[in-house]
């Protein structure tokens, strides 16, 4: 049932040139499923020829028949969800409705993207003479490498390419080697939409390989990656090295803040349900849970009860909420975290443990009252964890929100206008949800500060990303 997985370069499914493979696991078992093609410099070469060969016909594409070919691609992915929501539930372990819902929102991505392809204007400036014009025109930027995690495969992946295709670049993409056979299925329906070769290519292999080889080669004019701050870093610098220009989608620590005054049901419904979305493996969860402390014990009550609530499983099986965590790097993790939590004088109030021997299951963990010193106060956990602290006056709530590197998504819930625009003007953060959990649509922006990274991954902002801007002053004569 589950499929291998091949490169695709210059419109063709390839094995690696030296045929060598990377096992795939089901984290439902710990099992080997499958496989995937390991691309070597060989592969690279051709992939990096040929995306920079359908650059010059892409560019030149008009914008509406790039929107046609991005909504027949969305025809073929909406058409298979069926088919591939399976097959990223067993790669990748998270539930079946889940997995149909990162389709359906792919789908989604993939049409808005189309739409905004053709209201990407340039303007015309006044002169300071008669006679002459003065443009600006906004072009894409060439050929682009996207490096993009197993979170959400599909999702993480189809940003990246969506943008760079609407703005007219032409893309490398290397995707998460751990979940890869529904990312090759998406861009299958890329493929048979009617791409020009090369439009796209699809590398799998050893990450800083290929991030190493693509990064400095003259070919590639922007960087997308999404993963981890460190690994970020690493990358941002060496583009730096070379003048390229990059997108940082980075980690997060997510403050989510209870005021007394807020309607104190939706906000827990809220946080039980996106605390443990996708096993929390989601760089914009919430992790740092700050109740005001006339409701802190409520609200802590009513989270562990909820968190008791969710059933943990095999992400194939019915009335599952939660799947196992990817990989067995994030249960480790979690026991270091949550041991050093409880170390240093967190509660436990529920959960705490792996789940069984077989597969990377954990349970939902809900920790109160950790000192800030305690690692997973400053490190994002990245699974099914949440800490409960409890704050006195609004002011103390900012500044612990502002008190890491991180400044990805933030959220906050009260009644209160004056504390909404506090938080409005003060957190920093690139993304803020007050009341409500209403990040990642397409058409608003994505994008994180300070560590979490730059450059936005949603709404016209991701498509600017992609885009270099010329200026042309025409005399006429
Ligand atoms: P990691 O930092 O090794 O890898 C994160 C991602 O980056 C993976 O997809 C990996 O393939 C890729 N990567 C790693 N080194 C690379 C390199 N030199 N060149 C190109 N790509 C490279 O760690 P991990 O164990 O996979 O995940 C750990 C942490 O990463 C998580 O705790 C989380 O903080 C972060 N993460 C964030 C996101 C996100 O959505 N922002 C997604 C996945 C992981």
């Amino acid at each position: 049932m589950y499929p291998d997985t091949q490169l695709f370069i210059a419109g063709e499914w390839t094995n690696g040139s030296d045929g060598e493979t990377l096992a795939v696991l089901n984290p439902a078992t710990g099992g080997e499923i499958g496989r995937v093609a390991k691309a070597t410099a060989t592969d690279m070469d051709r992939a990096l020829a040929s995306a920079a060969k359908a650059f010059e016909q892409w560019r030149k594409t008009t914008a509406s028949d790039r929107a046609k070919l991005l909504h027949a691609a969305a025809d073929n992915l909406r058409a298979r969800i069926d088919e591939i929501a399976p097959v990223l539930t067993m790669e990748q372990g998270k539930p079946l409705a889940e997995a149909r819902s990162e389709l359906r929102n792919a789908d989604d991505v993939i049409r808005w993207f189309a739409e905004e392809a053709i209201r990407s204007y340039g303007r015309i400036i006044p002169a300071r003479k008669p006679g002459v014009q003065q443009m600006v025109m906004k072009e894409p930027i060439g050929v682009v490498a996207a490096f993009t995690p197993w979170n959400y495969p599909v999702a993480q992946a189809i940003r990246k390419i969506c943008a760079a295709l609407a703005a007219g670049c032409t893309v490398i993409l290397k995707a998460a080697e751990e979940a890869p056979a529904s990312c090759a299925a998406m861009v299958r329906a890329f493929a048979d939409a009617g791409f020009p070769d090369g439009a796209i290519n699809l590398l799998y292999g050893i990450p800083s390989e290929i991030s190493e080889y693509l990064i400095p080669h003259p070919v590639i004019r922007k960087v997308s990656f999404t993963g981890s701050t460190p690994v970020g870093k690493h990358l941002t610098a060496l583009a730096g090295a070379h003048m390229k220009r990059v997108t940082m989608e980075l980690g997060g620590h997510a403050p989510y803040i209870v005021c007394a005054d807020a309607d104190l049901s939706s906000a827990v419904s809220m946080l039980a349900g996106h605390k443990f979305h996708n096993a929390g493996q989601v760089c914009i969860a919430p992790t740092r849970v700050l109740v005001e402390e006339p409701v802190f014990d409520n609200v802590l009550e009513d989270f562990v009860n909820a968190a008791k609530a969710v059933k943990v499983g095999d992400g194939l099986s019915d009335g599952i909420d939660m799947g196992p965590m990817a990989n067995a790097r994030r249960l480790d993790a979690m026991d270091r975290l949550i041991g050093d939590a409880v170390a240093k004088g967190g509660r436990l109030l529920t959960g705490g443990n792996r789940i069984g021997n077989a597969g990377f299951f954990f349970e939902p963990t809900v920790l109160a009252d950790v000192p800030q010193d305690a690692a997973i106060m400053n490190e994002e956990p990245f699974g099914p964890v949440a800490v409960v602290n409890r704050f006195a006056a609004v002011d103390a709530a900012i500044a612990e929100a502002n008190r890491l590197p991180f400044g990805l998504a933030a959220y906050a819930f009260t009644r209160s206008q004056r504390h909404a625009q506090r938080f409005a003007e003060d957190i920093e953060t690139g993304m803020l949800s007050i009341n409500d959990y209403g990040l990642a649509y397409a058409e608003v922006p994505f994008n994180g500060v300070k560590d979490s990274g730059y450059g936005s991954e949603g709404g016209p902002e991701a498509l600017e990303t992609f885009q270099t801007i010329k200026f042309v002053s025409q005399t006429n004569l």
